[in-house]
């Protein structure tokens, strides 16, 4: 089956925190939209990425559903490009960009050390050692969103 690629969601941790994923949104050939969320780090995630980067209006084949649903779009459907978008309209560059993005941090503790979070296909990882060796979330990273949303919600208020 075939289907366009009409909206995608920023990338956002699942509940546990655990994975980074992002939601795309199709039109399937009916008409109807389905949707499906894609992990960078799952193996599947190789077909998908050439249509994140072709970006929105992208038509793709070998979709094919989920199981049980008319909503959702198997993520390990091994879909295609059917016919590039007219008009690029490109993804403005954040942690899901096709390069690695790193952040210096000075360390909390002593500020003769730093360390560095980089982002990787939207998933950070980190230089220090709660990092490294509790491998969750440290507060480099935590501080980092926290960054983020301030700025997304300053980049907001100066829209309005
Ligand atoms: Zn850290």
């Amino acid at each position: 089956m075939t289907a366009k690629l009409k909206k995608m969601d920023p990338p956002k941790y699942s509940r546990n925190g655990k994975v980074c994923f992002q939601r795309l949104y199709f039109e399937l050939e009916d008409g109807s939209w389905a949707a499906t969320d894609l992990v960078p780090s799952y193996r599947n995630y190789k077909w998908w990425e050439p249509v994140i980067k072709s970006g929105l209006g992208t038509e793709i084949g070998g979709v094919f559903l989920k199981d049980g649903y008319r909503d959702k779009i198997n993520a390990d459907s091994q879909v295609y490009i059917v016919q590039e978008p007219l008009l690029k309209q490109p993804q403005p560059q954040n942690e899901f960009s096709f390069t690695p993005r790193t952040y210096s941090f000075p360390s909390f503790t002593n500020p003769k050390n730093s360390y560095e979070v980089t982002y990787h296909y939207g998933i950070p990882q980190c230089t220090c050692f709660d990092f490294k060796y509790r491998n969750r979330k440290c507060k480099h990273i935590k501080a980092l969103e926290q960054q983020k949303v301030e700025e997304a919600q300053q980049k907001q208020t100066a829209l309005f």
